[in-house]
């Protein structure tokens, strides 16, 4: 059993004043069509000998049971975890009881972002390794020594660090293209935020990354290319999930959105995008009704508008097309209800990361900024219309 939090941040600036750059990645990240079949060879590399495989009732009855079968034909044995849905303390702790005499020497995480976040959560207080077997691209949790921590009922409650990054992270394809299309999608809008981000804490000397650290060139230029991928095929890879076809733009966005996100936003750093989504989970009607991702892209587009940055238009242009919310009407919200937007600001400045941005933040600077997003929002959906969004959202 662990039971001593990490606090990289802690860690990283006990030495000296100056600190050290930190790029942090899982030690293995596989990805192609149909991995999951082969789960148990892979795991064999790693020389397993009894794994727990955590998952949801649905998972665990559908593409779990392929990499269940698989596991037991590499002869490892199988301690089944049912997940209950939140990445919750109390449902981690429930499982860590559950788990802590069955002797496992790894934690396998199967599913959405929610049973990876938990997953590795479990695995840290059990001292044991986490391999991430993602079912969706959504979001970029697999590939981070780092979980959310939320309340039962959903709602951001606190990030818990990890001194291991993952073992292994590996992607099976086919199962993400079987996904609704509102996941890739969703999870591009994440993505797309981690080069905004990024590029912010590159150019802010105090900026410190979620590792503890200073931002590494090698997390800049890999959140660069993970948004410059997904403008470029994006849309593309969206139609092919839509009919449930993969190909090589669903390979390229699936990395983009796992890998690429993952590495940029935690050796690269967070600025506004991720604390104004984060305290979008504050109002219940949000986070029971939109995926992170979604949440993340209209923020984004937040920070634009605070930045005065051209990238407000391609940024808003890409989400209007895909699908993702553009105005706060998408997010079933109202510019006019100022009680929300004071939540939203209240939380958002609570954040260190927030400022990382360059300018001096203030309560009605980020409602200013998030109003200002909201308008030009509008003025591209008037343009564009919201077919995408009516298509993921029926
Ligand atoms: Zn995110």
């Amino acid at each position: 059993m662990s039971d001593k939090p990490y606090t990289p941040r802690a860690f990283f600036s006990g030495f000296d004043d100056a600190l050290p750059r930190v790029l942090l990645s899982p030690q293995k990240y596989v990805q192609g069509p149909g991995l999951l079949d082969r789960l148990g060879d892979h795991l064999a590399l790693l020389s397993v000998r009894r794994a727990a495989v955590l998952g949801s009732e649905r998972c665990l009855a559908n593409e779990g049971k392929k990499a269940i079968e698989s596991v037991k034909r590499a002869e490892i044995d199988v301690v089944i975890a049912q997940f209950h849905g939140e990445c919750s303390v109390l449902e981690i702790e429930a499982q860590v009881r559950a788990l802590q005499s069955s002797q496992i020497d790894y934690l396998i995480a199967l599913g959405g972002g929610k049973t990876v976040d938990a997953g590795k959560c479990i695995a840290h207080r059990l001292n044991v390794p986490s391999v991430v077997a993602p079912t969706l691209a959504s979001n970029d949790a697999p590939c981070s020594a780092l979980s959310v921590v939320y309340t039962p009922e959903g709602v951001q409650e606190s990030v818990e660090y990890f001194a291991r990054s993952p073992s292994l992270v590996i992607v099976d394809t086919n199962v993400v293209a079987e996904a609704d299309e509102r996941y890739l999608v969703a999870g591009m809008g994440d993505a797309i935020a981690t080069w905004y981000e990024a590029r912010i804490c590159q150019s802010n000397p105090k900026a410190i990354t979620p590792a503890g650290a200073r931002p590494s060139l090698a997390a800049y230029a890999i959140s660069e290319i993970c948004a410059k991928t997904i403008y470029e095929v994006g849309e593309a890879a969206a139609e092919s999930v839509a009919v449930n076809k993969n190909d090589d733009n669903v390979e390229k966005v699936v990395e983009a959105n796992t890998l690429l996100s993952g590495i940029g936003f935690e050796s690269g750093g967070l600025a506004m995008a991720h604390p104004l989504a984060l305290a979008y989970t504050r109002i219940d009607r949000v986070h029971e009704n939109y995926l992170h991702g979604e949440i993340v892209a209209i923020s984004t587009m937040a920070q634009l508008a605070l930045e005065k940055s051209d990238d407000l238009d391609k940024a808003a242009r890409f989400f209007s097309r895909v699908g993702l919310p553009v105005h706060l009407g998408q997010l079933s919200m109202s510019p006019e209800n100022s009680d929300e937007l004071n939540i939203l600001a209240e939380v958002t400045m609570t954040n260190p990361n927030a400022h990382h941005m360059p300018m001096k933040l203030t309560h009605e600077i980020i409602i200013q900024a998030i109003l200002d997003a909201h308008e030009f929002g509008l003025t591209i959906a008037d343009e564009f219309g919201d077919e995408a969004y009516r298509r993921l959202h029926n």
